[in-house]
Formats: structure tokens, sequence, C-alpha cells
């Protein structure tokens, strides 16, 4: 088994990482205390720095203006964006837009990809994703109460999301929504694009997060679809696939943060080290002889390299063989590597003390925004049942197998 990074790798690994320091780590304090609004001009030049660079939207293929780089490959490039919380805008591969396009590019047919995914790819327009409901279970999606119902040519799509994270400022959401009630329950749904002005479509609140409510690309919206109406051409992919759809556009979605959250247990701990190092407790007595300090350091290290092995294998199962025979791979590192980075942040954040719990280093901005992590794109308790039923199933067959034989 190697473990090396190819050459070609480590040169664009080694720009990625150079931008990321030199240029985002300076401006990320606009973002972490005033605000996207505030911040979105200097990353606008960001994001034209990294086109320019050649470098932008890396994950998707090269003929939709990507660098058709491998799951594996975009795990690696993913980990040094990570490191900044304005490291995936910047490169536009960031939630949601990245998980839409990837639809977009699996499902949509030439006028959708032309109207959608061309300038979302281009970073000229932003997108969200609308599936869960404020009175219905996110982690059940074949169970929902918004309905898409045919009029004419039209849909007309009824119903309330919560949680459609980007809407405000999106040019369009994906919205699930129930086109045959009587349909068996994987079938009962679909996808459907729905562009933001679409007379019908409101956003009714920005949901306050860890007491922010967030502004633009940073929001969680509650977005009302009364009467809302679409041509039935703006069906993504066929009218029942809106189950399938969701799941796989979750399958590389939870890589991706899995990825994103790599990076960020390793800006927490080099925070967190170089805390250690600098930061005295009385005369020259640093916090880092302190031995539960070098206690942090060694577990958080450990449990880092084990989340980074684990993830990289699963990625990597993914460009040999598919993500659905890396479902195992991708449920373990979806609840594993969220809560390392829990526990990494929780350590760095207590070796930073008071100016841990400050927003002048981003710790306290990922303490916040990743706890979600545990819940969004399935629960921490959902992985962990469907990977153990799985796992009992075979010792099921195997010692079933054995008594019969
Ligand atoms: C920050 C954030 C961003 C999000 N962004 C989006 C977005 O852009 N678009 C979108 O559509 N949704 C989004 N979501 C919603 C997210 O997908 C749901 O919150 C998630 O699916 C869980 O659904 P729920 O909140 O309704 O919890 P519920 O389904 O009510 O579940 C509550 C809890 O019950 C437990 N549980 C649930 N099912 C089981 C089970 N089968 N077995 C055992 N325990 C179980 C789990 O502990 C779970 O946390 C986002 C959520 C957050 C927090």
């Amino acid at each position: 088994m190697d473990f090396a990074v190819a050459p070609k790798m480590q040169d664009l690994l080694g720009r990625v990482r150079s931008f990321v320091q030199t240029e985002l780590y300076p401006l990320e304090s606009v973002f972490l205390l005033e605000g996207f609004e505030r911040a979105e001009p200097v990353l606008r030049e960001m994001r034209h720095k990294v086109r320019e660079m050649g470098l932008f939207t890396p994950q998707i293929e090269q003929k939709y203006g990507g660098l058709g780089l491998s799951v594996l490959e975009h795990g690696l490039v993913s980990a040094e964006l990570g490191k900044s919380p304005v490291g995936h805008y910047c490169f536009n591969c960031q939630a949601p837009d990245s998980g839409n396009m990837e639809i977009l590019i699996k499902y949509g047919n030439q006028e959708q990809q032309e109207q959608y995914l061309k300038p979302l790819a281009a970073g000229d327009i932003r997108s969200c994703f609308s599936m869960t409901e404020p009175d219905f279970p996110g982690s059940n999606p074949t169970w929902m109460g918004t309905t898409a119902v045919k009029d004419g040519s039209d849909y007309v799509i009824n119903g309330k999301k919560w949680f459609t994270s980007s809407a405000e400022g999106a040019a369009f959401a994906v919205v699930m929504a129930v086109t045959d009630p009587a349909a068996p329950k994987h079938l009962r749904a679909s996808q459907i694009l729905v562009p933001t002005g679409t007379p019908g479509f409101t956003i009714t609140a920005k949901t306050p997060c860890m007491g922010h409510r967030g502004e633009g690309w940073a929001t969680h919206c509650e977005v009302s679809y009364e009467n809302c109406r679409v041509p039935q051409s703006n069906l993504l992919g066929p009218e029942g696939a809106g189950f399938v759809i969701a799941q796989e556009r979750l399958g590389p979605g939870r890589i991706h943060h899995c990825m994103r959250w790599i990076g960020i247990c390793e800006r927490a701990f080099d925070l967190m080290c170089e805390r250690a190092i600098k930061r005295e407790v009385a005369p020259d007595r640093p916090l880092a002889i302190q031995e539960f300090v070098q206690g942090w350091i060694a577990e958080s290290r450990a449990e880092i390299n084990a989340a980074r092995l684990m993830v990289l294998q699963a990625a990597w199962t993914i460009d040999q063989h598919s993500a659905k025979d890396a479902r195992d791979e991708i449920s373990l590192i979806k609840f594993f590597v969220a809560n390392v980075m829990m526990k990494v942040l929780d350590r760095a954040i207590q070796v930073h003390g008071g100016l841990g719990i400050t927003d002048y280093t981003p710790l306290a901005f990922w303490f916040r925004n990743e706890r979600a992590g545990r819940i969004y794109d399935g629960p921490d308790e959902v992985h962990k049942i469907a990977v153990a039923k799985r796992i009992l199933m075979r010792y099921h067959q195997e010692l079933g197998a054995a008594a019969g034989a």
C-alpha cells in the first residue's frame, strides 16, 4: 500500500495551502467579526484570484470548468481549504452549491445545465437545497408534507421548509416535493428546480442558529412555497426519483463535509500547539509543559490521523468502486470525524482559555457551526444503526450458512 501523494498533486496542494495561508487567513477576521455581507466584496475578489489561478470549482469535471479531481484528490484539496472558514467558498466548492452541481451534472438535461449548472459552476450565482421541513423528520426523507401538483404544463408547489441553507441571495432552489402520494414511499417525491424569484417562493425567516442569524451564503432559512408555479420542465431527473437523487447527493456530500472537517481539525490543532508554546501561565512556564496539554495534543494527533486515513480510504473506495460500495465507510466517517472534530475543537478552545470563546480565532465559529455536523446529512445515530445493521446482517448470514451446513 502506497501512501505517497503524487508529485502533480503535491504541487497543487502546495499552491492551495499557500493561497489559504497568505490570502485567506488574514481576511478571516472580517468574516468572523463583521459577517458575510461585509466580507462579501473581499471574498469576491478572492474568488476572482482563484479563478485566475485556474483552481476554481476544482471538484467537477474539466468539461464543466473544473479540475476533474478524483474524490481522493478533492479530499486532499478539501482538507487544505477546510483550514479556513472561507476556504471552500473562495474556491466555489462550498455546500450546498457543490451538491447541487453534482445532481445537475448527473440528472440535469441540456437546458437545465445551461440555465442553472453553467452559472453555478462559474460562480456567478448561488443555490440552495430545500428538503427538510419543520413538521416532518428530516432524518426520514420519505415522509414530507410539501406537494407539487400538476396543473396544465406546470407544477404548483405548496409547503414549508426550513434549514434551506444559503437561501438568502440564492438564484434557485432544488426543492423536494411529493408528486405522487399514492406511490411506494421511496417513489413519492421528486426534485424540482425553482428560481427564487418565482411568485410564491418566500423566505419567511432566517433561523437563528447557536446565537447567529447569519447573512447570505451563511444563512439557514425558513421558506414557504405557496402556490409556487414552475413549468414541469423544471423537474430534475425522473418523476419520483427525489429520494434516490437526495441519497446520491448526500453520499459525496457527506464525504466532502468529512474532508473539510479534517482541515478544521488540522487548523485547530495548529492553533492549540502554537498557543500552548506561546502562552505562559507564569514566567518561563508555557502551557506546553503542562502534561494535560501534552495529553490533549497527543490524543488529538492520534484521532486526526485516524480520521484522515478513514476519510481517504472512503474516498479511495468511491474512486475504485462506487459510492454504494463505500456506504459503510461513508457512514463510519460521518459520525466518527464529526465527533473527533468536536473533541479537537473543544481542547483547542480550552487551551486558549477566554480567547477561545471569542471570535478572534475561528475556533468558536467552528464550535458553533460545526456542531450541526452530527445532525445534518444523517444524524450520528442513523449512521451508526445503518452500519451496525449491515454488519450484523453479514454475521446472521454467516452463522445461518454455518448452521445450515
Ligand atoms: C446547520 C444545518 C444545515 C442544514 N442544511 C440543510 C439544507 O441545506 N437543506 C435541507 O434540506 N436540510 C438541511 N438541514 C436539515 C438536516 O438535514 C436535518 O436537520 C437532519 O436531516 C435531521 O432532521 P431533523 O432535524 O428533522 O431531526 P429529526 O428527524 O427529528 O431527528 C431528531 C433526532 O432523532 C434521532 N433519530 C432520528 N432518526 C432516528 C432513527 N432512525 N434511529 C435513531 N435515532 C434517530 C437523531 O438523534 C436525531 O438527531 C440542515 C440542518 C442543520 C442543523
